[in-house]
């Protein structure tokens, strides 16, 4: 976590003993809880700031990015429930298993279902995008929400955001957008300017905590709550608000002020053309797409398991990910690596490296003498 946000976690935290002045709950009237609100309100306008949102009280503060797509995707399937209209979301086949399983819901409440298919580089088209939503709009009883991630959390790969808003509101449909990963990885990103009802967050892919997540709703978007109770976060989720996690969510997003793009981008340049030159038969994911987030690289290496390889880095000391789900210690085919056409073997070897904003050269210099000894103590082992 970033230290301010460690910070602004203790100094707020009820096990600390600085949170005796903070003990009060921001829906409370009385001079604690007032206190509280203004450091609540304070991290609101932080994140808003950060992430474009013109209105802060747009935002509405959620348990995890997770609920915030839940929210998003239901609350908009049952405000057009009453309005008796037939829902369809638009989506993408590569999404995050949030967006994806609420899909898989709403599919059985009798929703239509529509996922975009990606190319070789994990790249959708915009015209695929405009025919379909041009041929839902035809159709008065409909109600369409377009929902999509600004970037993929497996490959990195940046959708155009902007311009998928755009067609969505040009044919009618509501717009929410996964920008979970763009902000402190995506230079410039900002939602100021892109059309979008919805968006959701979350705090710890900023260096914030793990457990806080925002929804941003824009004034007038439609949208039933879908948590029901008290009046916080002005009637769209209701609950005692996670002051402690909401400060420190503020205090990383200042600090997403001070981060060195182009030195995480420089790292992730090294280490790709490293492994390209040093390791025979390395793939990178996505690798030739318009636009990637600055800190991520996707590999798969020809003949080489991703269990056998994730293991052996584990044990050298470091933590990267399978691009995929585990399921009883085995990995199981990614289903944004078969979705962008990689087999089934390719797509359950993938290996993702994520560079954070303290990562060194050091780092990445140790981290490729590894990966060249554990690849090729697999390879010798066939
Ligand atoms: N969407 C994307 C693109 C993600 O990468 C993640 C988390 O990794 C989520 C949604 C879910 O976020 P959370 O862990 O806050 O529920």
């Amino acid at each position: 976590m970033e230290q301010g946000a460690v910070n602004a976690l203790l100094l707020f935290s009820s096990t600390h003993e600085s949170s005796q002045k903070n003990f009060g709950n921001p829906s409370s009237i009385h001079w604690a809880g007032r206190k509280v609100k203004s450091a609540v309100d304070d991290a609101r306008e932080c994140v808003a700031a950060a992430f474009g949102i013109p209105d802060p009280d747009d935002l509405c503060f959620t348990g995890s990015a997770t609920e915030s797509i839940n929210t998003a995707i239901k609350g908009s399937y049952y405000f057009h429930k009453n309005d008796m209209k037939r829902f369809h979301l638009v989506t993408t086949e590569v999404e995050h298993e949030a967006t994806l399983e609420s899909a898989n819901f709403l599919a059985m409440e009798g929703a239509g279902i529509h996922k975009l298919s990606v190319d070789r580089e994990g790249e959708i088209e915009l015209a695929a995008l405009e025919e379909l939503l041009k041929s839902l709009a035809g159709d008065r009883h409909n109600a369409v929400l377009l929902s999509f991630m600004a970037a993929n959390n497996e490959t990195g790969v940046v959708f155009p955001y902007k311009e998928m808003a755009e067609l969505g509101k040009k044919y009618g449909a509501s717009v929410h957008i996964d920008a979970v990963q763009a902000p402190g990885k995506l230079p410039g990103f900002s939602l100021r300017g892109v059309p979008a009802d919805f968006a959701s967050f979350s705090a710890h892919k900023i260096g914030g905590p793990k457990g806080v997540g925002v929804l941003s709703v824009r004034r007038g978007a439609k949208l039933v709550s879908l948590l029901h109770g008290g009046a916080q976060e002005r009637k769209r989720r209701a609950g005692t608000v996670n002051v402690p996690g909401i400060v420190a969510f503020g205090a990383a997003a200042e600090a997403l002020k001070e981060r060195n793009w182009k030195k995480i981008e420089e790292l992730r340049d090294y280490l790709e053309f490293e492994v390209r030159t040093k390791i025979k038969g390395a793939h990178i994911n996505g690798g030739r797409a318009a636009v990637r987030l600055v800190n991520t690289s996707n590999f798969i290496f020809d003949d080489v398991r991703g269990e056998a390889l994730l293991m052996g880095l584990d044990v050298e000391g470091f933590a990267v990910s399978s691009g995929s789900a585990c399921n009883s210690g085995s990995i199981l085919p990614s289903h944004v690596l078969l979705a962008m056409g990689l087999d089934k073997n390719s797509a359950a070897s993938a290996l993702r490296v994520s560079i954070g904003p303290r990562n060194t050269q050091e780092d990445i210099d140790a981290f490729l003498t590894a990966l060249e000894k554990v690849v090729s103590r697999i390879r010798s082992r066939k």
